[in-house]
């Protein structure tokens, strides 16, 4: 097995960096001159893009964007699936021109048609028969959660070592030494007590019974592969597992597909079966407008409407007043219709195949003891080999060092991976050519770095 050489990685980041500041002058100034923004950036999540400071927007199209020193990229991060669609689709943004434009009315506290229509389309996909809309994929969560609390008079949500879900209180929490739920490091102004959540590892059936046994979880959180600490596939079986558990101890079985929608049209619930209670998602159905979406069985809507005292309508805790409103709905309507169809899908596929085999090789060849892993039109390589199986593992082989030196070398070279992790994922827009382009760059990347000085 090759073994990195931490010099040599340490003097190759230092020459990335410095010819990514050298090439990025304007991006550079711009964010010098941010001083009324917390971190100097919009959202404090840019901060986090390699090289001191992130590229500045100036116009993205499909899967390419441009920055404001005019520099053009293959973009493989998509606005972490928030562009899934590719950027600025045709569709959507004639129907959201349309809705602003000709229609007008973007928000107004009136439904529109389009919205029985989404949830229609959201039926056909993932099977959920009562849906709900929301901005964001956050907002959809923590509202289900509400839901599941209520439907089962349960405090308790259960959720997996290092599973991101949104910022969504609950879910940010490790398990102690006793097995009680501890606030996981890095958590910003935690609840007090973090009495909310029970913790399982993911693929470890016995350790989700454990957690199950105290009754007192109201819901499974879970997305079927976990994918914000690198991808973590199920074992055969686990999510079955899940299910029947679930309904052996009267949890409901909440999945959030976010990101895991890469699986598929349908996402991993249809291409799996996964039967779930609740479904959740977010960032791509609305080609990049602000959208998302919660989907309940019948059952656990017969379970809601039998409270007849909790407040759905007012203040009671579930909704937003932007939540619905016309233009978002026009979006998903747009998006789902024309844009991720299928064939869009078996496109994005065989993209992501050939991506993960290009990187595959390249781990081959230099015998790296990584790993890459495929899910749909999403792949990711993380530096750990066998792939990791948890998230307690996924976690422990995170390498800032060497995700900034691929980053920036990518970066440099004109590609753009998610700054999270190493997550590549494909658009419409993607082509073969882009992603040789990756195979290319990561090979001669790893080829630097692995050479003996
Ligand atoms: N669920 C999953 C699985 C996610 O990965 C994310 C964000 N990365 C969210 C929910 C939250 O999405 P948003 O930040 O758009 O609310």
């Amino acid at each position: 097995m090759h073994v990195i050489d931490r010099h040599r990685l340490t003097s190759l980041v230092r020459r990335e960096r410095i010819a990514y500041a050298a090439a990025h002058p304007a991006s550079s100034a711009l964010h010098a001159a941010a001083t009324h923004l917390l971190g100097r950036v919009p959202m404090t999540w840019m901060a986090k893009w390699s090289g001191g400071f992130p590229l500045y927007l100036d116009r993205a199209r499909g899967n390419r964007v441009v920055d404001v020193d005019g520099l053009e990229y293959v973009d493989f991060a998509l606005g972490d699936t928030g562009a899934m669609a590719g950027h600025s689709p045709r569709a959507t943004v004639d129907a959201v021109a349309d809705r602003i434009g000709r229609l007008g009315g973007i928000t107004a506290m009136l439904p529109t048609a389009d919205a029985e229509w989404v949830a229609a389309e959201l039926t056909r996909r993932f099977g959920l028969p009562h849906w709900s809309f929301t901005l964001t994929a956050t907002d959809a969560n923590r509202w289900a959660i509400r839901l599941a609390r209520l439907a089962t008079g349960r405090p308790k949500v259960l959720v997996f070592a290092y599973c991101y879900h949104g910022s969504v209180d609950e879910a940010f929490a490790l398990a102690g030494a006793d097995g009680e739920a501890v606030s996981r490091p890095g958590n910003v102004g935690p609840p007090v007590p973090l009495d909310t959540t029970r913790v399982a590892e993911f693929n470890d059936l016995s350790s989700v019974e454990a957690a199950l046994a105290h009754g007192d979880v109201a819901a499974i959180l879970t997305e079927p592969a976990l994918t914000n600490i690198g991808i973590v596939l199920p074992e055969p079986g686990f999510m079955a597992g899940l299910r029947e558990l679930a309904t052996r101890y009267g949890a409901l079985l909440m999945i959030d597909e976010t990101h895991t929608i890469s699986a598929g049209p349908g996402g991993a619930t249809r291409l799996w079966d996964l039967q779930p209670d609740i479904f959740v998602i977010g960032k791509s159905i609305g080609g990049g407008i602000p959208t998302g979406a919660y989907g309940i069985s019948t059952q656990v809507l017969r379970s809601v409407e039998s409270h007849a005292e909790a407040d759905l309508i007012d203040v009671g805790g579930v909704g937003g007043t932007l939540a619905g409103n016309a233009l978002s709905v026009a979006a998903m309507r747009a998006t789902l219709e024309q844009v991720l169809t299928d064939d869009a899908f078996a496109h994005m596929i065989d993209l992501a195949t050939r991506f993960t085999r290009g990187v595959q090789d390249t781990i081959d060849r230099v015998t790296l003891p990584w790993s890459v892993t495929q899910l749909g039109a999403r792949s990711e390589y993380r530096f750990a080999s066998p792939a990791p199986r948890d998230g307690t593992s996924s976690a422990a082989a995170g390498d800032g060092d060497l995700e900034e030196f691929l980053h920036l070398y990518l970066a440099n070279r004109g590609i753009l991976i998610t700054p999270f992790h190493n997550m590549a994922l494909m658009c419409p827009d993607t082509s073969s050519a882009d992603v040789d382009l990756h195979t290319t760059l990561f090979a001669a990347a790893i080829d630097e770095l692995a050479r003996t000085p």
